[in-house]
């Protein structure tokens, strides 16, 4: 039922607002082939939570000390003009199709930069987590941005996805949020959705956007308390905080 929801609600969307590429206004597609490969990998790797160069993306010793996480992936520079508008419209402009796009975009990063085979990244051994929302959100937007990256990434990379992780608080947005602030705001605002896990298997953690972290840090604790020990985190692009 709900599929055939979302048709009908594509189809309507399309007949008001045909679909056009975000970057170049031709018409057909919601970002043209070209302008998908003009948006830019980061092509520096660092740890995502103090912005320090690191081999990979692992996460420094510094930081280690505060989070389960071995490493984060940022797919793509935030700057990039594109990539912006197609993040926002998938977030506020409720344009689903747009988490394939985002989702191919970080595909081509992870094969581009070797990390698939560095860290033995494959369909037995991994699965991908999306960042939760929480139901009251989930009822306004319609839809988790995230879980759909997930779906899309999935699907690309034959790795099985699945929703482990719950949101038990209705954490406030992030937005307007300083660093503390953001911290304590998801401190205990996740939970596992599931009592048996396979425990043996590496885990992604998969977001839009990633800020200070402390989103994915969270989740990470919630899954290296119930005993996973291969934790990594896979995001479209980060802002500054
Ligand atoms: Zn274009
Ligand atoms: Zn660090």
């Amino acid at each position: 039922m709900r599929f055939y929801l979302r048709l009908i609600k594509e189809f309507i969307l399309n007949l008001i607002f045909p679909q056009e590429c975000l970057g170049c206004q031709r018409e057909g597609n919601y970002l043209c082939l070209e302008c998908l490969n003009q948006i830019k990998f980061n092509h520096e790797f660092y740890c995502a939570l103090c912005k320090q160069k690191s081999d990979f993306g692992l996460i420094c010793p510094n930081c280690k000390r505060t989070s389960a996480m071995q490493a984060i992936w940022v797919a793509a520079d935030y700057n990039d003009k594109i990539l912006q508008d197609l993040i926002h419209a998938l977030k506020y402009k409720y344009i689903e199709g747009i988490s394939e796009d985002l989702a191919i975009l970080a595909v081509k990063y992870l094969q581009h930069s070797d990390i698939l085979s560095r860290f033995e990244i494959n369909e037995t051994n991994t699965m991908i987590i999306p960042v939760p929302l929480h139901h009251k959100r989930f009822l306004t937007r319609g839809f988790n941005q995230s879980e759909l990256i997930a779906d899309q990434i999935g699907r690309l990379l034959n790795l099985h996805k699945v929703n482990l992780l719950k949101r038990i608080k209705n954490t406030e947005t992030q937005i307007n949020l300083k660093r503390v602030e953001r911290q304590n705001n998801v401190k205990e605002a996740f939970s596992l959705n599931n009592s048996s896990p396979d425990l043996t298997k590496k885990v992604i953690l998969i977001d839009d956007v990633v800020t200070t972290g402390s989103t994915l840090k969270e989740c990470a604790k919630v899954l290296a308390s119930a005993g996973f020990k291969e934790i990594y985190g896979l995001v479209i692009a980060q802002r500054e905080d």
